[in-house]
C-alpha cells in the first residue's frame, strides 16, 4: 500500500460521546500533539448540532449515512444526511478521497475498555493491531470484517483506511478520566504507528495477538406490540469480552424466566447494554475470539 500522508481525527460523529470531543479541543490547542513529519493531520469535530443538543445526534444517527447510494439521494436532507454530504467533500469523495486515513473517536457505555474497530484486515490494518497491542497490552482488537468496505455505511469507510476507536465505560454525556487516557493514549500509538510505516521503520511486530472477530448482534425480546419483555442478564452485564458458553443466561425476562445462549459457539458479546442501541432494541453483539497472525 502507498504512503498515508492526510490523516484525519474525527470527534463528535455522536454528540453526546464527550472524551473525543474534548480531545479534538485539547489537539486544537497543540497541534504538535497529533502532527507528525510524514503527514498532514486534520481535526474534525463531526456533528456540532448533536453537541450542541447534548444528544447522539439530531434527526438521525450520522454514522450510518456513508453509504455511497444515500450520499448521492438528493432527497436525503435532514440534518445527518446533509452533515454526511459535507463530510464526505471535506474528507472524501468515497471511493477517491483526498484522506487516506481516517480515525473516527467514539465512546460506548459498555465496558468495553480500550477497543480498536477495525474494518478491513489487509496488511496496514493487522500490523497496526499488532503495533497497538505491543505498546498497549490492554488495547482490545474487534474485527469487524464480515461486509466489505463498500458495504459500511461508517463515517471513517469514506477513506481507503478507516478504524474506529470504542473506549467505554462512559455514560453519555460524561467524561470519565480513565475512558479520556485511553483514548490519548490509543490515539497516539495510531499516530506513531502511521508515522512508522511510511518511513518503514517498524520495530518487530508479534507474530500472533488476540482479537475478537464479530459475528451477530442480539435484540431484546419483544412481544407482539413491539413491548420489551426482558433486559440483559446481570450473568454477563459489565463483561465484555468474556466467555459466554451455549446454554448459558444472558437474558433475564420480567416474568421470571432467563434466555439462554443457542449458538454452538463459545461467544465473547460487547457493546453489552449499549444505551445507544435502546432506540434499535439490541442486547449485545457476539464475537468469537481468534488467535490473529500478523504479516
Ligand atoms: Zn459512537
Amino acid at each position: 500500500m502507498a504512503n498515508i500522508n492526510k490523516v484525519a481525527i474525527v470527534g463528535g460523529t455522536h454528540g453526546n460521546e464527550y472524551s473525543g470531543i474534548y480531545l479534538l479541543r485539547q489537539w486544537q490547542k497543540h497541534a504538535e500533539s497529533v502532527n507528525r513529519p510524514s503527514f498532514d493531520t486534520t481535526l474534525l469535530m463531526a456533528n456540532p448540532h448533536a453537541y450542541e443538543n447534548n444528544t447522539r445526534y439530531v434527526d438521525s444517527d450520522l454514522n450510518r449515512q456513508f453509504l455511497l447510494h444515500l450520499l448521492q439521494d438528493e432527497g436525503l436532507n435532514n440534518t445527518e444526511q446533509r452533515l454526511a454530504k459535507q463530510i464526505n467533500q471535506q474528507l472524501g469523495p468515497r471511493g477517491q478521497a483526498s484522506t487516506d486515513l481516517i480515525i473516527d473517536l467514539h465512546n460506548t457505555t459498555s465496558n468495553m475498555g480500550p477497543s480498536l474497530i477495525l474494518l478491513q484486515s489487509d496488511e496496514f490494518n493487522l500490523r497496526m493491531a499488532g503495533y497497538l497491542k505491543m505498546q498497549m497490552p490492554e488495547a482490545v482488537i474487534v474485527m469487524e470484517v464480515d461486509v466489505p468496505l463498500e458495504k459500511q455505511p461508517y463515517l471513517c469507510a469514506i477513506a481507503q483506511q478507516g478504524v474506529i476507536v470504542e473506549i467505554g465505560p462512559q455514560p453519555q454525556s460524561v467524561l470519565r478520566h480513565d475512558v479520556l487516557d485511553w483514548m490519548q493514549t490509543m490515539t497516539m500509538h495510531l499516530l506513531d504507528y502511521v508515522e512508522l510505516y511510511n518511513t518503514h521503520s517498524l520495530p518487530d511486530l508479534p507474530d500472533v495477538i488476540e482479537a475478537f472477530t464479530y459475528t451477530e448482534t442480539l435484540k431484546l425480546p419483544e412481544d407482539e406490540h413491539g413491548e420489551r419483555l426482558g433486559m440483559v442478564h446481570r450473568n454477563v452485564q459489565d463483561r465484555d469480552f468474556q466467555p459466554v458458553q451455549p446454554g448459558e443466561p444472558i437474558i433475564a425476562l420480567f416474568d421470571g424466566g432467563e434466555i439462554c445462549w443457542h449458538g454452538d459457539y463459545e461467544a465473547y458479546p460487547h457493546f453489552i447494554n449499549e444505551a445507544a442501541y435502546y432506540d434499535n432494541n439490541l442486547a449485545m453483539s457476539m464475537a468469537k475470539k481468534i488467535s490473529l497472525p500478523i504479516p
